[in-house]
């Protein structure tokens, strides 16, 4: 291949200038090692991973699935094509600087913040936005900030709650087939230009390490006992979610083993 230009190098994925103005290459790595000094708040996945472990490979693959769902439903998404097992082409988007995460259960920053049992079901989707900033790790900020500092517009904020809401409808009845609690996820969002026309759409990626999961399927057999456990993170996240979802490569046989979530 004829030598591209790099972008940009960030802890999961490194990104080359598309073959066509307005795309991107995004190349997956395994090393995802920023995850894990990223705050609770927003580390909404597992944390760890050393290169040469398969998980670009599986995360290529499973934000391939997800994004190509979303597209399916009419949620518009930065995916184009994967090109092959680490890479896959995309619009070039303006990037929103937030993490827009949503919750469906307390887990993590959310039960240690306001003091609510981790597995708590929530009474609806919450909606929270983070400022993407390593240094600063990624602080929650509320509308008022995001409006001041001129990140997003109003009208942003409601497109960006209801694009996240609709992430959230599919994501959660996906994940629930293949016997899977969707606890919480995140999503970056950027803008795109159809001629004068601007829209939001779903970009960076949809993967284990932007989402917490909890195993259902484990939960539903008594213990010795014979109690009923609560859902707890799915074991061998990258692998079980590709495997439970049909979308595992053939020739990757091992992705590593995630730490448990905070
Ligand atoms: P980071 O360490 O900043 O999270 P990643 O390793 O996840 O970075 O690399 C992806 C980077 O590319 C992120 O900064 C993300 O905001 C950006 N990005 C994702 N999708 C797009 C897109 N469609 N257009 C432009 N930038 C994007
Ligand atoms: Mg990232």
């Amino acid at each position: 291949m004829a030598r591209r230009k790099k972008i940009y190098e960030g802890k999961a994925k490194i990104l080359y200038e598309g073959p066509e103005p307005g795309t991107l290459i995004q190349y997956f790595k395994d090393d995802a090692a920023g995850q894990a000094a990223a705050p609770a708040a927003t580390r909404t996945g597992p944390a760890g991973g050393q290169q040469g472990d398969g998980r670009g490979v599986l995360n290529n693959r499973l934000s391939e699935f997800f994004m190509n769902g979303l597209n399916a439903i009419g949620v518009p998404t930065h995916f184009i094509r994967r090109i092959n097992m680490r890479e896959q082409l995309v619009r070039m988007a303006e990037i929103i600087p937030l993490m827009v995460v949503v919750r469906n259960y307390a887990a993590g920053d959310l039960s240690n913040r306001l003091g609510i049992p981790e597995g708590t079901a929530l009474p609806r989707p919450i909606v929270e936005f983070y400022f993407k900033d390593d240094k600063l790790g990624d602080p929650l900020v509320t509308e008022e900030h995001i409006i001041a500092f001129g990140w997003a517009s109003q009208q942003d904020m409601d497109d960006m709650i209801a694009l996240a809401l609709r992430v959230n409808d599919f994501l959660s009845g996906v994940m629930l087939g293949v016997g899977i609690r969707l606890a919480d996820f995140r999503i970056e969002v950027g803008r795109i230009w159809e001629g004068d026309y601007m829209r939001l759409i779903v970009a960076d990626e949809i993967s284990p390490d932007s989402c917490r999961l909890w195993d259902m399927r484990a939960a539903e057999i008594p213990d010795r006992d014979g109690n009923i456990r609560e859902p707890g993170p799915l074991a061998d996240v990258y692998t079980e979610l590709a495997r439970r979802l049909g979308v595992l490569p053939s020739n990757v046989t091992h992705a590593t083993k995630p730490s448990l979530i905070n």
